[in-house]
């Protein structure tokens, strides 16, 4: 890597009343409680206050740019401050910011809700809104249990989930039940449903020592033992369709997700699709199912559906289940669920021209070369001494780090190796936010070909720096 990377800082720009840096990071220390964060640590050190954005850089108080390989947290897809979204919530936000859909309807919420159905696997014809990844998927849980109980009395108590270990689907209640990254939910066992849970086709670690293809994918074969004899009382399987994300970006063979649809329908399990990281183009497709020509039962999305806006989510289904809650209203059929700001008029309208830039901008074509040349420039990082896996299904990315790659011997997490990458590339420009010893790299897919490069760049000296020094 050539030049001094560390950002230039942007003269001009006074800030008459605003309080100072210093003023802003001591009331951070005083009075933030941040999330996922220990704050004995934080508050030692100088907070990064991102003040700007603009395309795939963040501009702190001082004015220094830092490359978004996080897309601020998975969710942005075409850039900060994008004129178009700018301008659809300023034009919204003169009309009305909210107004609810408790027994009131708004025309975003009624558009959007089109659009979805539109784009989303055929099949999936019903919208729900809600705020958030886990409230999204909070909504499929329990649509899912209402639905057996309200059309099909005769199977019986049909109310239990299957899910993968490893998975990942939000920090409510609900969702840490289904979910297993123990580090993350170990704390609140005691408050979770019980589930079924079957290991995740994690092949880099087989737990079968196995090998794609040649295995088969045998560990489908425990997932239809566990279908087979506990299919009366298990309402849905819960998945994040090919990537597992959360958990260090694993990647699904493929033909995982399409025999697991497979399986769910001829167990009568409702497929449950949490689509919230992979969903809005993150893995090349507009959701990752259509990857595998999969409709699922129930499908979560949030993340990147207002292109990294506003807090908005939706649980999309089928009409067929959508049907079970109809009835008359004594027969109190209805989906007694909502939330304050479900259907946010100001949430929704930026999530329309989110969707109108897809084709305006032909976001998903123009993501296929930098998808190849991303897998191209990360390919030569296999080679180094500390990298154990590369793992890619678009614009998502995860590198595992391994102190020793014949043994596949992991980093102890304590060691905090993909913290130091990271403080490592912040030097340099680039901000990551990498799961334990996997180095997460998820730029918007507004990225040019020249940041992308200069991201994989410094992502490989802050690798060599780190686990070489
Ligand atoms: C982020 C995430 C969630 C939770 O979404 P929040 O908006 O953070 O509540 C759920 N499922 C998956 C797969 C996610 O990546």
């Amino acid at each position: 890597m050539k030049g001094n990377h560390r950002a230039q800082a942007v003269p001009g720009k006074t800030r008459a009343r605003s309080p100072s840096v210093r003023q802003l990071a001591q009331w951070d220390h005083q009075y933030l409680w941040h999330p996922f964060t220990q704050m004995q640590e934080w508050v030692q050190e100088e907070p990064l206050i991102i003040e700007r954005g603009r395309g795939c850089y963040l501009f702190d108080l001082q004015g220094r740019a830092y490359l978004d390989g996080t897309s601020s947290i998975w969710v942005n897809l075409h850039g900060h401050r994008h004129p178009a979204l700018d301008r659809a919530l300023k034009r919204q936000l003169g009309k009305i910011a909210h107004s609810t859909l408790l027994g009131l309807s708004n025309p975003p919420a009624i558009e959007l809700a089109r659009e979805l159905v539109h784009i989303a696997p055929k099949g999936l014809t019903r919208v729900f809104y809600s705020d958030n990844g886990s409230t999204a998927v909070e909504v499929a849980l329990k649509m899912a249990v209402q639905y057996w109980q309200q059309r099909h009395p005769e199977a019986g108590p049909k109310q239990r989930f299957l899910h993968l270990n490893l998975a990942y689907h939000g920090d409510t209640i609900g969702a840490v039940s289904v979910g297993n990254i123990d580090l993350f939910h170990r704390r609140f066992k005691p408050l979770l449903f019980p589930t079924l849970e079957a290991g995740p086709p994690y092949c880099y670690r087989c737990p079968l020592r196995l090998t794609y293809p040649s295995c088969g994918m045998a560990c489908l074969d425990p997932i239809e033992e566990l279908l087979k004899s506990h299919h009366r009382e298990l309402a849905g399987l819960v998945i994040e369709p090919l990537v597992q994300a959360a958990a260090g970006m694993i990647v699904h063979p493929p033909g995982y997700l399409k025999r697991i649809r497979e399986l769910c329908t001829r167990y009568h399990v409702l497929l449950i699709a949490d689509e919230v990281a992979t969903g809005f183009g993150r893995t090349g497709t507009m959701f990752a199912c259509q990857q595998e020509g999969v409709t699922p039962d129930l499908m979560a999305v949030s993340k990147g559906m207002t292109g990294g806006y506003m807090p908005l989510a939706a649980t999309l289904t089928t009409e067929e289940i959508y049907q079970g809650f109809l009835g008359k209203y004594e027969e109190f059929k209805t989906f007694f669920h909502g939330h304050s700001y479900t259907g946010n008029p100001l949430g929704c309208a930026v999530a329309l021209e989110n969707l109108r830039i897809f084709r305006r901008e032909r976001t998903l074509l123009r993501l296929r070369p930098k998808v190849a040349a991303l897998a191209r420039w990360l390919e030569p990082l296999t080679t180094l001494p500390h990298v154990g896996e590369i793992r890619q299904r678009g614009m998502m990315v995860g590198i595992e780090l391994v102190l020793d790659r014949v043994t596949k011997t992991p980093y102890p997490l304590a060691t905090r190796i993909g913290h130091h990458v990271a403080t490592e590339a912040r030097q340099h420009g680039l901000l990551l936010r990498p799961l334990g010893n996997v180095i997460v790299l998820l730029p918007p897919l507004s990225v040019s070909l020249a940041e992308l490069q200069r991201m994989v760049a410094i992502v490989r000296s802050a690798i060599q720096t780190v686990t070489e020094r």
